[in-house]
């Protein structure tokens, strides 16, 4: 599994995590930790607790500093004593001491400046090891990037798969301009196209691994990148386990990327 420096921290972070929303298997989440996948996503959100519980249940027999976990508050907790509050939460939910980062899950009513003042302060309380934001577009990002006084914002995490690449056009672009780190969710999701299928078998086959497992890579392929399928099933966090160890060379990129072209935004950055 290639480990990547998450943004602009000192931490180096498995490419391929794991989602954990809706509440995950703790059986998978264990194979997948032991496949590499140490990256671990959840939310206050989740299950309202349960799959932060869960990931507890799973990551107990692991030592904590193998383990990158993020949680995220939600917008409506985002006030400066509310951020604390869930974060308190959501540690004793997790079972831990420090979550790796904490993102805004998404702009709610909350003014940002304040949002980015808590977890600032959180960073230097040690509660969280570094924070980041979640479904941004660029102006948002400008702005909380601006609310940022002591600490840069790690993450933008965002919608990103073969059906939905406008982020390569926006939010990525923003991520490369203060070297944040760029997670994509929901990233197996792809339209029905006949053309793009052929394409990903035909790579899944000479590198045998599932068509899944290439499109990960692909979406990976950004020195920025990371990717947070969730699996329930133990051979699907098998196959995604294997993108992570996939390198597609310039051709293999080029023939996904006339299947699965980049369109144009029509709207607001879209969220699951
Ligand atoms: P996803 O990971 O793209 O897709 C999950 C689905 O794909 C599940 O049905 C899973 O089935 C299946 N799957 C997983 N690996 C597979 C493989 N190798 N081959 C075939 N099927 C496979 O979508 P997601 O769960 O929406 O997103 C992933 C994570 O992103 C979430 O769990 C959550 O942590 C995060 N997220 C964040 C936001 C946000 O607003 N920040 C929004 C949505 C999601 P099985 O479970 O049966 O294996």
């Amino acid at each position: 599994m290639r480990l990547r420096r998450f943004g602009p921290t000192s931490f180096d972070v498995s490419v391929i995590g794991q989602g954990t929303w809706p509440v995950p298997d703790r059986e998978a989440l264990r194979r997948g930790i032991d496949l590499g996948l140490t990256h671990i996503d959840t939310a206050e959100m989740y299950g309202d607790g349960r799959s932060e519980e869960v990931v507890a249940e799973a990551i107990a027999p692991y030592p904590r500093a193998s383990l990158f976990l993020v949680s995220k508050v939600l917008p409506s907790n985002a006030t400066r004593s509310g951020v604390p509050r869930a974060c308190e939460r959501s540690l004793r939910r997790l079972r831990t001491e420090y979550l790796d980062c904490y993102l805004l899950h998404w702009r709610g009513d909350v003014p940002l400046d304040e949002t980015i003042e808590a977890l600032e302060r959180l960073v230097d309380e040690g509660k969280i090891r570094s924070f980041g934001v979640s479904n941004l577009d660029p102006w948002d990002l400008r702005e909380a990037a601006e609310a940022a006084k002591r600490h840069p914002i790690a993450c933008n995490q965002v919608l990103y798969n073969l059906g939905e690449r406008t982020p390569e056009r926006h939010e990525l672009p923003w991520a490369h301009g203060c070297e944040s780190a760029f997670v994509a969710y929901t990233p197996l999701a792809r339209p029905a196209n006949r053309r793009g299928e052929d394409v990903l078998g035909e790579l899944a086959a000479r590198h045998g691994v599932t068509k899944e497992a290439v499109a990960l890579a692909f979406l990976i392929r950004d020195p920025l990148t990371f990717a947070i399928p969730k699996a329930n099933t133990i051979a699907h966090v098998e196959a995604n386990a294997a993108a992570g160890d996939l390198e597609l060379d310039e051709s293999e990129i080029s023939a996904i990327d006339a299947a699965y072209p980049v369109r144009d935004r029509v709207g607001a950055l879209p969220m699951n």
